[in-house]
């Protein structure tokens, strides 16, 4: 972990603690003690909380309780067997496992040619709350994990937070294969993904997407204005509750963005508990 990121790291710690008052307003009881209790057990070296053991504004208890379906790993779906062949349509699979199935060996669009792996996505099969960032990044082209690299662990951090653990979420990108130097993908390649990764919406059916940054943002909001513009507002995608927010990369390269990002985290919380 390189100097700069410790530091944005202690201070999203401090604006956690309370200590910047202008993010965070002590006066949120249910909020306050959800950090804190986060912050607990993370310094007990144990997993931050579980949404399940978030206290709820209104007492709602969220289908992610019963349905801890929990996906860290870059799961890899048995291929049939014999002469079969796989169906590449993604709007005939059924779960997210037959989804990933159509990916296999993708050559839809000019990222196959230099990608190492396709990086799915991964989490909560079934969460409430699924973020989607831009594409992957180096670290994740090597893992074939989405958000492992130091935007990843910024990530995570954000997430916890507000009391929610990152197992609790899913984690998907707009499209699947890195873009070489880290370029944003282009209309084309995302035209050709991005059918993949509406039909990992439609399965998961979570409560609220939280887009990272604005190609994410761009792609699921039709006519949406830049990211200045549009993070920290509500949008929709399909009906589902949308709201958008930095990328984490945006906030290792600026630090003014975590305040804004620390309102967005709190209107995403509000958004997901409200009754
Ligand atoms: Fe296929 Fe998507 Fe990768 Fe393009 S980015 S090759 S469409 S998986």
């Amino acid at each position: 972990m390189d100097l700069v990121f410790r530091q944005l790291e202690m201070k999203l710690r401090a604006i956690s603690n309370g200590m910047n008052h202008l993010m965070l307003e002590p006066k949120d009881p249910v909020l306050q003690a959800a950090i804190e209790r986060a912050l607990v057990c993370e310094s007990a070296d144990s997993d931050v909380l579980p949404l399940s053991a978030v206290p709820y504004a209104h007492g709602r208890t969220p289908r992610s309780t019963a349905l801890a379906s929990i996906n860290s790993q870059p799961h890899t779906p048995s291929v049939p067997e014999g002469d079969e062949k796989v169906d590449s349509d993604p709007s005939s699979a059924t779960n997210l496992d037959s989804l990933k199935l159509r990916l296999l060996n993708c050559t839809r669009c000019p990222l196959w040619e230099t990608r190492r792996t396709i990086v799915f996505g991964q989490g909560n099969q079934r969460a409430d709350l699924v973020f989607i960032g831009e594409g992957p990044g180096a670290d994740e082209d090597k893992s074939g994990l989405a958000f492992v690299g130091r935007a990843g662990k910024l990530l995570t951090q954000i997430i916890q937070s507000i009391g929610i653990s990152r197992e609790s979420v899913y984690i998907a990108n707009i499209v699947k294969c890195r873009p070489p130097g880290n370029r944003p993908p282009s209309d084309d390649e995302i035209s050709a993904c991005v059918p993949f990764l509406c039909k990992q919406l439609e399965l998961i059916e979570p409560k609220l997407i939280v887009t990272l940054g604005n190609v994410a943002t761009k792609t699921l909001v039709p006519n949406a204005e830049g990211i200045m513009r549009m993070r920290g507002k509500l949008a929709s995608w399909n009906g589902i509750p949308l709201i958008p927010t930095f990328h984490p990369s945006h906030l290792l390269r600026h630090t003014w963005a975590l305040k804004p990002v620390w309102n967005d985290m709190r209107l995403i919380r509000q958004q997901l508990f409200r009754s």
